[in-house]
Order: C-alpha cells, then structure tokens, then sequence
C-alpha cells in the first residue's frame, strides 16, 4: 500500500511540478504513518514486556520463557527491562548460566541505579554460587567409581554370551537395499567370549578378527 501511494505522489510530482507542496504533505503525512505504526509496535512490544513480568510475579515461568521466546523474535534490539527479565525468569527455571548472562547485560545497561538493579544484582550473585555448585557436584561425579575401570567376574564357566551378535555369531546391518549378514569377528563362530576377552572387550581393547 505504500508503496502505491508513492507511486502516486512520484507521477504527481512529475505532471504537475506546481503540485509540489501538495506532494510534500503527502510525503510528511506517509513518514507520520510510518512512525505511527513503529509507536504501536513499540507499544504492543511494552505490553508483551510487561506482561512476562506479571507471569514471574505469578511464578509462571514456564508461560514466561515461552513468551520471551516470542518477544525475542519479533524485537530487532532487547530493551534493558526484558533482559532482566530473562535473567529472572532463567534464575527461577535454575538455568543460571543464562541468569548470569542476561543479568550481566542489564548491569551492563543500567548500571547500579536501575529499576531491577538491586534485584539484578542479588539474583546474579545467587545465581553464580549455584552455578559454582553445580561444577562442583560435576567435578565430583568425574571421581565417580564406575564399572568400566574393573574387571568382571564372569563366573564358574568363565564364559559370557557374545554381546556383540548376542550369541549368534552374526551381525546384521539393515540396509536400504537389503540386509547384510556378517560373521562375528569377536566370538569366533562360538557365540561365547571367555572372561579375559569380554573384559577387554568392555574396555574397547578386544579387536575384532580381521577376516
Ligand atoms: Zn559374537
């Protein structure tokens, strides 16, 4: 529609070149409707804005995050308020490295004398010691004893069921074409492996038969 309007203005101007000052209105009154319609957007955005914070007053943070994900798309620059609703409403869903994100960027934004700075700031501090936790607890289950570092007692016959062709001493690959069958190269036509092998092989040091 605008552009058709232009359009109109443009053979305006051209036909009658007395005509300029009607088209120079024209002109003013089309750059006013496009600041109209930039003031509603922005308006419509504020609400959406707002909105979100009601949501985590109410804690509905997950209806929350899903509208932020909803404002993100449709604003081409974060307003300061929205970014600390997002660190807000991630701090509530314990997802504290993208608190601390968010947060940071408000106090980047508003500095110390904002309207959520104080908040801001006591969410981020909170939000970097749980984080700190969870490395913590992180590093702590890298200690974790876990089975792969023993060896297993395969018990009185000393022999495991194959667990790569479960026994059959053949492995099937599905195909799109058709399957294909192959023969075991870890069982050796047995479909058993003895202790020594199977420990290795949960190690991933058994090699296959090259055959
Ligand atoms: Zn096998």
């Amino acid at each position: 529609m605008g552009s058709v309007f232009k359009g109109i203005v443009i053979v305006l101007f051209w036909g009658f070149p007395s005509c300029s000052t009607y088209a120079q209105t024209e002109q003013e009154k089309l750059r006013e409707l496009e600041l109209q319609r930039q003031a509603d957007k922005q308006r419509s955005i504020d609400r959406q804005i707002d909105s979100i914070g009601t949501l985590i007053d109410n804690q509905e943070y997950e209806a929350a995050d899903k509208k932020i994900v909803a404002v993100l798309q449709s604003v081409r620059s974060v307003p300061s308020t929205l970014t600390f609703y997002i660190g807000k409403n991630s701090f509530y869903l314990a997802k504290y490295k993208q608190s601390v994100d968010w947060l940071n960027k408000y106090i980047q934004l508003k500095g110390t004398s904002g309207q959520f700075s104080e908040e801001a700031i006591r969410l981020k501090n909170t939000a970097e010691a749980e984080l700190l936790k969870e490395r913590l607890e992180e590093s702590k289950q890298t200690t974790q004893v876990l089975s792969k570092d023993f060896d297993l007692d395969c018990g009185p016959t000393g022999k495991v069921t194959c667990p790569v062709c479960n026994g059959t001493t053949v492995i099937i690959k599905r195909g799109y074409i058709g399957d294909t069958y192959k023969t075991c190269g870890f069982c050796n036509h047995e479909g058993v492996l003895s202790c020594a092998d199977y420990n290795k092989l949960l190690k991933g040091e058994l090699k296959p038969a090259s055959k």
